[in-house]
């Protein structure tokens, strides 16, 4: 399978779980907008609120993956994929079969990460 390929896949994967999180906080503001009346002695408040920050949080990690996803096809149009950005050395092999969207090789992202 091409490196596109292995992207398109796991772009439709993370779509997909946007689309069903985004379904999710729908439900949850129905939820909640019809129980706002007895918020104070609703037992399900808490819950409810703690469901809607790990559902953003959520969100928001699978719209970051989606952004890198979308970067590394774009690397994959340019032929630069599999490169590392900072080095432009290859990235080792298992890295990318790990982390298709990786932009760095181990090195630099340990790096960054410091
Ligand atoms: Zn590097």
């Amino acid at each position: 399978m091409s490196a596109a390929e292995v992207l398109g896949r796991y772009r439709e994967r993370i779509v997909a779980e946007i689309a069903g999180l985004d379904a999710s906080m729908v439900a949850l503001r129905q939820v909640r907008e019809s129980s706002s009346d007895d918020d104070e002695h609703d037992p399900e408040g808490p819950t409810l609120s703690s469901e809607w920050s790990r559902i953003q949080g959520l969100l928001a990690a699978a719209r970051q993956q989606l952004t890198e996803t979308d970067a590394a096809l774009s690397r994959v149009a340019d032929g630069r994929y599999g490169l590392c950005l900072d080095c432009g050395l290859p990235i080792a092999p298992g890295r990318l079969e790990a982390r298709p969207t990786a932009a760095y090789c181990v090195t630099c992202a340990t790096r960054h990460a410091r």
